[in-house]
């Protein structure tokens, strides 16, 4: 590791002056040009370094990542969940790049082991509630939700979505397969109506009347919020009393074969201080992942909880499992 460190130092050194100086850095992100142009733009106008983007899903960036191999173009990957990016760790499109900045900035349940990625912000998968039908009294922790008295009041969003494989992945990590599948089929059974494509159309039909509770990523609720301030939906934290809340993140690894390692890792660096920090979690309203950082005053409203400190990557070390699971118990 050292050794071959040493060697792309030494290889980027003497390719600085004949190849390419690397006054850029270029990301492939499935996260939308408004959410990263105003933290890149800050880093251009800081540096000098320009930051090239383009953007895509996730999957087909990866590929493209693979297929383009030791002639890369991408640096980075900035992509969301930390389901998929173990996938991109385990496909072998990422290497580890150590920094003791980053170490510093996020804390090690929001890393890769390998540390192939880091999470740059946060956001709680957690459950969402009519205020109409329903007192914060009678909600507790995800597991109840599978209870007699949620039968035809809950809503959920597919089993598709990795955002859900995660969550099954730390239930499975925290009760085992059998006692999970058993949670899981009480959802499927008090599921009110077919499962929604999205987070944003659970919280409309808890909104419109169609369920009581559902499970949501707080940044959803922060945005049909802000649209529609009279909003009958209110979020909850879960399982305080325990393991506490999901919190997954949205987070960045260095591709396999990047052109300008050196550079994208002091990007990556800068990233996870206060000054980025403070716009990437602001624009979608998430948490930052550098815990010195204060949330926006809008997330900051809907209140402080216990987080689960399981490390994040068990959503993807456990995502095939997961996926198994859900199809077992009849969550499409
Ligand atoms: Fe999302």
């Amino acid at each position: 590791m050292q050794i071959r460190r040493t060697l792309l130092s030494l290889f980027v050194l003497m390719g600085a002056t004949t190849v390419q100086a690397a006054d850029e850095v270029v990301v492939y992100s499935s996260r939308i040009d408004e959410l990263i142009k105003p933290v890149f733009d800050a880093y251009t106008a800081k540096t000098g370094v320009k930051v090239k983007f383009i953007t895509d899903k996730e999957a087909p960036l990866m590929q493209r990542i693979k297929a383009e191999g030791s002639n890369a173009t991408a640096d980075l990957l900035l992509t969301v969940d930390a389901g998929n990016l173990w996938q991109a760790e385990n496909m072998g499109i990422l290497q580890p790049f150590d920094s003791a900045v980053i170490d510093a900035n996020i804390p090690s349940q929001y890393r890769s082991s390998t540390d192939s990625w880091t999470g740059l912000s946060l956001r709680a998968r957690t459950i969402a509630y009519s205020t109409d039908r329903v007192k914060p009294a009678e909600l507790s922790t995800y597991e109840a939700l599978a209870g007699k008295e949620w039968e035809g009041r809950l809503c959920l969003r597919t089993a598709k979505k990795v955002y859900n494989q995660s969550l099954t992945a730390t239930l499975i990590e925290t009760h085992g397969s059998e006692k999970t599948e058993e949670i899981l089929k009480g959802w499927v059974n008090n599921l009110s109506t077919d499962v929604f494509s999205d987070d944003i159309a659970v919280l409309q039909a808890i909104n419109a009347g169609q369920c009581d509770v559902g499970i949501v990523n707080t940044y959803y609720y922060g945005r049909l919020h802000k649209q529609d301030p009279s909003l009958a939906v209110k979020l909850f934290w879960p399982n305080q009393a325990d393991r506490g809340v999901h919190v997954n993140l949205s987070g960045i690894g260095l591709t396999q074969h990047a052109p300008h390692p050196e550079a994208a890792k002091a990007l990556v660096e800068w990233m996870t201080g206060p000054e980025a920090q403070a716009i990437f979690a602001g624009v979608n309203q998430e948490y930052p992942a550098n815990p010195s950082v204060k949330p926006s005053e809008e997330v900051a409203s809907w209140g402080t909880f216990k987080a689960d400190t399981i490390p994040v990557e068990i959503a993807g070390k456990r995502q095939a499992e997961a996926i198994k699971l859900m199809d077992r118990a009849g969550w499409y």
